[in-house]
């Protein structure tokens, strides 16, 4: 089995220690649901899925919600389950999601004896009102503190999620955020803007006129002045909103940007491997139960048709800065993007927003900014 087709594994812990204000993926509070004894459905989960995806795992990655509210027993044994079902693999990568607050230092030894390799942090600002704009629980200081303990255990690679576009932020304070970033030496950054999705207090928050938005185009000024503060610190922008180090790409995400296989497991946890995809049920109790009666715990699925597989590539790879491969396209959908989209990637070439060689089809520094309307304007253009 070739390294590049085992597939990235994926367990959602769906547990924080509250909600935060922006936040809609799926996950609670602990003072709703008792986190214990929940990693044990995980592994009941995978074991059902190892029936229909046999391929062997690139890279695993263990996410949230806050996996690191799970009691340290609990976190080991989920880790022991893991090595066990990747002991064929050489596995890329072994990342777990925390947040600032939930590490401490017999988690972080939990960590390195699982075979945990990379830490995911939840930072998001270094300035206090901009972490309760966002209802973090955390102070700034807890950032630096949760990275030196980890390097302190041995974990040497650690990224750091940053937000931009908070109310209340400026340009000199997101500088400042980036630059603190860059100063604790982390490998890996993704940076987001802020989005006010649907049902989240924030959203409430703005539509009550009780907070006034950072405005698009203070976002588009804060996007591009991060690409230089980035690029001349070293990092290298690999997709729309992530930067690493040279050769610290996080190998698990690129398996989604680049159509690979992976297998979901956990409330809500999306999957996808031999050509079809699935989305777990949002809720615990339904979640346990459908495990504990054997069955799979699924909302929905489909199997991928043609038409589908055109749109998951285009969405996916045109994330990437290095964009759609024209050979992986070729090989999958058996024919030429350069024929199939011919009519609009002359007029994106023109307007500076794609550059087109014989290998890719990518973003320009332009697109970047407009990246939805691309893909739209690609997907809506191109000849059957
Ligand atoms: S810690 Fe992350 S997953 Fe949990 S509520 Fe906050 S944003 Fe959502």
């Amino acid at each position: 089995m070739s390294q590049q087709s085992k597939a990235g594994l994926y367990l959602h812990v769906p547990f924080c220690p509250s909600k935060c204000g922006y936040c809609d993926f799926f996950s609670v509070s602990v003072e709703e649901s008792d986190a214990t004894g929940f990693a044990q459905h995980l592994e009941a989960e995978l074991q059902l899925r190892l029936r229909s995806w046999s391929g062997g795992f690139r890279t695993a990655f263990i996410g949230g919600g806050t996996p690191t509210m799970l009691p340290p027993d609990e976190i080991a044994h989920l880790l022991t389950q893991i090595q066990k079902v990747t002991a064929d693999d050489e596995l890329l990568e072994f990342t777990i999601e925390a947040n600032p607050g939930t590490v401490d230092v017999e988690k972080a030894k939990v960590f390195v004896s699982g075979g945990v390799d990379r830490v995911s942090l939840g930072g998001q600002s270094f300035f206090p009102q901009e972490l309760k704009a966002l209802d973090r629980q955390h102070g700034p200081e807890e950032i630096s503190q949760a990275i030196q303990l980890l390097r302190d255990q041995g974990i040497r690679r650690v990224n750091l999620d940053l937000i931009f576009g908070i109310p209340g932020q400026t340009m000199d304070s997101w500088r400042e955020s980036l630059n603190r970033a860059i100063d604790l030496g982390v490998d890996h950054l993704s940076c987001y803007a802020l989005t006010y999705e649907a049902g989240t207090r924030l959203t409430a928050a703005r539509d009550a006129g009780r907070i006034a938005p950072c405005g698009e185009s203070n976002e588009a000024d804060m996007y591009l002045m991060m690409l230089d503060v980035l690029s001349d610190a070293g990092y290298e922008q690999y997709e729309i909103s992530n930067f690493a180090k040279p050769n610290e790409q996080c190998q698990h995400n690129l398996i989604y940007w680049n159509n690979g296989p992976y297998v979901g497991v956990g409330p809500s946890a999306a999957g996808c491997f031999n050509d079809r995809r699935y989305r777990n049920v949002e809720s615990i109790n339904a979640y346990v139960k459908k495990v504990d009666d054997g069955v799979l715990p699924e909302a929905e699925s489909e199997n991928l048709d043609r038409e589908t597989i055109i749109t998951e590539m285009v969405m996916m790879q045109l994330r990437t800065t290095r964009g759609l491969s024209l050979d992986a396209f070729r090989d999958r959908v058996g024919s030429d993007p350069l024929v199939r989209f011919a009519p609009v990637i002359s007029k994106l070439t023109c307007l500076q927003l794609i550059r087109a060689n014989d290998s890719h089809i990518a973003l320009t520094r332009s697109g970047l900014m407009v990246a939805d309307s691309i893909m739209a304007d690609l997907l809506a253009a191109r000849i059957a």
